[in-house]
């Protein structure tokens, strides 16, 4: 599956699949969120470590690491600078990326990525930059002009929606012959300005988010999807052009809505609720693996759709949301555990210190949980 990315970028070595980056952000803990005072259980232990208390025996932890750990007192500022900014320049040259929060319900995806008026997050501040390095661009008179465009959409029941365009219906997703994805019919309006975008977005989020309490199933079981688009022109002849797009994503709940009791965490009967996240999922691990097999793209729309902007030439990021308290432990594990073992994969070992598993191959998710879940019994 050679998913070449940019046109007009001569992407040599199309074949080459990129790792998607996971970093982990805690939230800090909540009384509210604790009705029985039992306290955190799960600490940080550094820039890529954290520590989780194990269900089975409170006397061990289980340790994971990550690309980046981001403690419950990191700012949004850190946020994005760590994990976003560095991807930014790459869609001024005609290449793509994506950032995603993935996570519980509550755990802080969306302050993450949509933040609030007195604490920006990723979305705010990613879209200042790209118009700011659009900006210093221009005044160097390159030859090159640029123009920034965005787009706002949905997925729902496997379903597209055009988020600027409220009451269309399900839109197709569809390729074109150098590869890249494209919806046709789906709204895109130009941006001028950071002002520009603040105008359009605002009002188109808040409709989504304002309802959006643990109560509404749309917003918590929804991708919402902001597409940034920045095409590059030469102003003279040959007239090449470069179009780079970000994606950012604040995904669905990872929450296993069907667990009944606090056993049986299965990413995978979560994903038979929501298919894009679960095809996510197994297309991160397969990213992260090498890619020998099939990456499973075309499995659920969301996937589909980031086809071009995930693996391949892109550059992607995940930020997995995670939150305190004991109430969100199995969720919590279930969020470390797929987090954690798309690193495994890649050579990096899944460094959990109270407990011996050495075994990791496909359909292992399983047999982890209960190595995790039975240790020390
Ligand atoms: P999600 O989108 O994953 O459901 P939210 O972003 O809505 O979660 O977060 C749940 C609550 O926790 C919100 O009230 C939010 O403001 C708060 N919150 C989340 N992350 C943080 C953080 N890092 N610092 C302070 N408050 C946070
Ligand atoms: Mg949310």
């Amino acid at each position: 599956m050679a998913h070449r990315v940019a046109v007009n970028d001569g992407a040599a070595g199309s074949k080459r699949t990129s790792r998607v980056r996971v970093a982990v952000r805690l939230r800090p803990y909540m009384d509210k969120q604790d009705e029985k005072g039992e306290g955190p259980c799960v600490r940080g232990l550094g820039p890529q470590k954290l520590e989780i208390i194990n269900w089975r025996n409170a006397t061990e932890t289980l340790q994971y690491q990550f690309d980046v750990f981001h403690g419950e007192q990191t700012t949004q500022q850190e946020v994005f600078l760590t994990s976003v900014k560095p991807i930014l320049p790459h869609i001024l040259n005609g290449q793509n990326a994506s950032v995603f929060a993935y996570g519980p319900t509550g755990a802080g995806k969306t302050h993450t990525m949509l933040g609030s008026q007195e604490q920006p997050g990723v979305i705010p501040r990613a879209v200042k930059e790209v118009f700011k390095l659009v900006d210093a661009q221009e005044k160097e008179q390159d030859g090159w002009e640029y123009s920034v465009g965005m787009s706002y959409l949905e997925i729902y029941n496997e379903k597209v929606l055009d988020l600027l365009s409220p009451g269309s219906q399900d839109l197709p997703i569809r390729e074109d012959k150098d590869r890249n994805i494209l919806i046709p019919g789906l709204t895109h309006t130009p941006l001028l300005s950071f002002t520009d975008f603040d105008t359009h977005f605002i009002p188109a989020s808040l409709n989504r988010t304002t309802a959006s309490t643990k109560l509404n199933q749309r917003s918590s079981r929804s991708h919402a999807i902001l597409l940034i688009k920045v095409v590059k022109s030469q102003r003279g002849p040959p007239h090449r052009q470069q179009t780079g797009k970000l994606y950012l994503v604040d995904l669905a709940g990872s929450e296993d809505n069907r667990r009944t009791g606090n056993q049986g965490i299965r990413l995978k009967e979560s994903g038979a609720i929501n298919l894009s996240l679960f095809t996510l999922s197994k297309v991160v691990d397969a990213l992260n693996a090498g890619a020998v097999g099939r990456v499973p793209y075309r499995d659920s729309k969301l996937t589909r759709l980031l086809q071009d902007s995930l693996g391949g030439s892109a550059h992607s990021v995940m930020i997995t949301n995670i939150a305190p308290e004991y109430i969100y432990y199995f969720d919590t594990f279930s969020a470390l555990n797929f987090a954690a073992k798309s690193k495994q994969i890649v050579n990096r070992p899944f460094v959990r210190e109270t407990v011996l598993a050495p075994t990791i191959a496909p359909g292992k998710r399983a047999r982890e949980e209960q190595e995790a879940g039975g240790s020390g019994e």
